[in-house]
């Protein structure tokens, strides 16, 4: 029996969007996509997938369900098989089949309570950068848009030790700390990790916010801030910009390098912030993005391109001795 924490845990590492459309062509049409589904005949589609609710659902046939369910009907899998091939898609290890302990219990209840605090911090941070001129001027002279700012939820950490307390009055609720948004010093006083700085919100495949990237606006140090690992961060397994990458591939059937130059450069300086050691991650993930957006032949032919722009840039800005070799590396392993 595979814990059903573990299944929650798949459900949100995945996207049924991207599920579906291993198999399945789709297009999007308004909050959805929608397809030709595989489970009747049809030649209008009628299968849509929604990527808020993270279930599809058939008009004409009726059949609906999440990933695991689709997988299951659609590859005739057993649910453990199921869950076993998408969790190795996600890179997961499907646990030992034991019921979960009590404190494993406890941990997921705490999980869920922290991707409400995030949210609620980001929104915070959003609200923030609207009264901060300064911020918006930053912004604007990084050549980023107020529409670019919205779509990637970008916010302001107010200057000030506290600042959070505005959003969470249960200042020493020991969840902020465990988010990683404020700091137990000595003698237990706490204050904000991100003071003063520009916020970039991270976001696991699935959407969530997950971590923060504050930049400062002057000449602080240091530049990056990142959130530490958390329960909900593991630095590694998650890469910034990816919902919005994919979103944008799907959007406009084009690659990462070739969303507008703005989101580009504002892309080049986060990932200028992240860990070289992270690099190889960052590979395999925009390598999956790319073999999944090169589903079609307009898409392989122009996005090949862009994308192998973006990484000689890429490691053009890290300035590591060994870019050519980790190149190399990245186009090997996407074929
Ligand atoms: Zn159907």
């Amino acid at each position: 029996m595979i814990p059903d924490s573990f299944k929650q845990d798949l459900l949100n590492r995945v996207d049924i969007v991207d599920v579906v459309s291993r198999y399945v062509q789709l297009k999007k049409g308004g909050a959805n996509y929608l397809g030709l589904c595989p489970f009747h005949n049809e030649k209008t589609p009628s299968f849509s997938v929604s990527p808020a609710k993270q279930f599809y659902h058939c008009f004409g046939c009726g059949v609906h369900g999440n990933a695991i369910g689709f997988l299951m009907a659609y590859s005739a899998l057993g649910y453990v098989d199921a869950i076993k091939e998408l969790a190795a898609a996600a890179g997961m290890q499907v646990p030992e089949s034991r019921p979960p302990t009590p404190q494993e219990a406890a941990r997921k209840e705490r999980e869920t309570d922290l991707y409400a605090l995030m949210e609620k911090a980001m929104e915070f941070y959003r609200a923030e950068l609207k009264k901060s001129p300064r911020a918006i001027e930053y912004l604007k002279g990084r050549g980023l848009t107020g529409e670019i700012a919205a779509r990637f939820r970008i916010g302001c950490a107010p200057d000030g030790w506290q600042g959070l307390k505005a959003a969470f009055p249960a200042y020493e609720d020991k969840a902020l700390v465990e988010a990683g948004l404020v700091i137990e010093g000595e003698e237990g006083k706490r204050y904000d990790r991100f003071r003063d700085r520009v916020m970039f919100p991270i976001f696991s495949a699935r959407g969530a916010v997950i971590g923060f990237g504050g930049r400062v606006m002057g000449d602080g140090e240091p530049k990056y801030l990142n959130s530490p690992e958390t329960p909900l961060f593991e630095k590694g397994r998650e890469l910034y910009g990816l919902v919005q990458a994919r979103d944008a591939i799907r959007r406009a059937q084009r690659v990462i390098g070739q969303i507008n130059s703005s989101a580009e450069s504002l892309r080049d300086e986060l990932m200028g912030g992240i860990p070289t050691s992270d690099l190889q991650t960052c590979m395999k993930v925009l390598a999956r993005i790319r073999e999944r957006a090169g589903k079609t032949d307009k898409v392989r032919s122009r996005g090949n391109a862009g994308l192998d722009r973006r990484f000689t840039r890429h490691n053009g800005h890290t300035k590591q001795g060994n870019s050519i070799q980790k190149k190399g590396t990245f186009r090997k392993g996407s074929k």
